[in-house]
Formats: C-alpha cells, structure tokens, sequence
C-alpha cells in the first residue's frame, strides 16, 4: 500500500489502448497504477517495486508474460497476479495457474467482474502471503525457512530458497537445468551450479524435495 493507504498494482499490457483503458479503470477504482508496456519494464518495476496486486498480459514483447511471471516467482516475489489473455481456451489456462498465476481471464473480459476478482485475489492473498506450499511442509519466504508439517523448521540459504521456490512455484513442471540456470542463478555460471543447489537441497529436506526426470531435468518432488 501507499502512504495514503492506496493499493498499488503494476499493470503489464503492450496494448496501448488497453493499457490505457485499464489504467484509467483502476485508478477510478483506487488503485494507485504502475504500468510497462514490455516484458522487461514489467519484470524490472515487480523486482524493484511493491506491489499488492499484478495485471500481467500474457502475449508481450521482450519477456512473455508466463515467463516473466516465473522469473518473478523465482525471485521470490509472491505478488497475487491475474493473467490476462488473448487465448482463452482451457489449456491456455492452466498453463497460466501453472506458471503461479492466481487467477486468469481471457479477453475480451467484462470490466465489473475483472475488478470483482481483483478484490477477491487481494483478500485471499493476505492469508496466505509469501509461504509456497512443499509437499509434506511449507516454505516461507521471508524467513527462508522451511516448515515440515511435523518436525522442525530447515533454513535455506539465499540461493536454496531461490531455487526451491522457482521449482515450488510450478509444481509439476518439468524444468530443465539450463532454464533453472537462467531464472536462479545467471546465465554467466555453468549448469552444474543446478545440480549442486539441487544436492544442498536434498541432504537439507531428503532426497525427494525434488524429482530428477531423466533426460529432462528437476521438478518438485512429488511424493508425500
Ligand atoms: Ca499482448
């Protein structure tokens, strides 16, 4: 929120027209407006900027938006986001609530009911804010903690966290080490790095924390 108690949302749409639409939208509504026309505008003001609440376009020039959104995640920003997209169709969808979206509508959408979602999106948002659930506990990110459904809590480091809460915020999907090595730790260090965090994370939370899928790469663990 702002000083003044408005909530703040960053708005990613390269539709200028759009853009301009649901600016005007949202601010009558009491949002205080961040907009970026581009992928990498959107993804530079959600890693440097608080928000309370992200509109994401899902077709967008430099960073599409599911991939700037898992970028996001794996940065740990846990932002309630609502997808908006062109493709309406079903898989579209999940794909969306896949990449960590919150809630996902296709256009063309009824102005009334977008905003009826983004309320709800915010009130859901300050139960459960910033903790990824794990299989058999929880991860909470601002203290780096894991917390096991019974045992004790294990404290990650920087990079462990960074690394399960990408795979944590996609559970279920296949990442391969290179895109691991892209959205945690730099382009600039060799793919080994995946695998020794993945090791780390292993002899801290047990071997199945995260599942090798050969020939592929890492995913969540999924076993209970
Ligand atoms: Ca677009």
């Amino acid at each position: 929120m702002t000083a003044t108690g408005a909530p703040r949302v960053l708005l990613v749409e390269d539709d200028p027209q759009l853009l301009t639409m649901l600016r005007i939208l949202l601010t009558e509504e009491g949002y205080d407006v961040d907009t970026a026309a581009d992928g990498q505008r959107g993804l530079h003001l959600g890693l440097t900027r608080d928000y309370d609440v992200v509109v994401l376009d899902r077709g967008l020039p430099a960073i599409e938006g599911l991939d700037l959104l898992a970028r996001l995640r794996g940065k740990g920003v846990v932002t309630p986001t609502l997808v908006l997209s062109a493709q309406g169709n079903p898989a579209d969808r999940v794909a969306g609530l896949d990449a960590g979206a919150e809630d996902y509508v296709g256009k063309p959408f009824d102005v009334d009911e977008l905003l009826a979602r983004l309320r709800a999106l915010r009130r859901r948002h300050l139960d459960v804010a910033r903790s990824l659930p794990l299989p058999g506990g929880r991860l909470e990110l601002d203290t780096r903690n894991v917390l096991p459904d019974n045992g004790n809590p294990v404290r990650l480091s920087e990079r462990e966290c960074a690394l399960l809460a990408t795979l944590a915020a996609r559970p279920g999907h296949v990442f391969s080490r290179s895109q691991l090595l892209g959205l945690v730790f730099g382009e600039a260090e060799s793919e080994v790095v995946v695998d020794t965090y993945v090791h780390y994370l292993r002899r801290k939370l047990g071997r199945r924390i995260v599942d090798t899928v050969r020939g592929r790469g890492y995913q969540l663990g999924n076993s209970r």
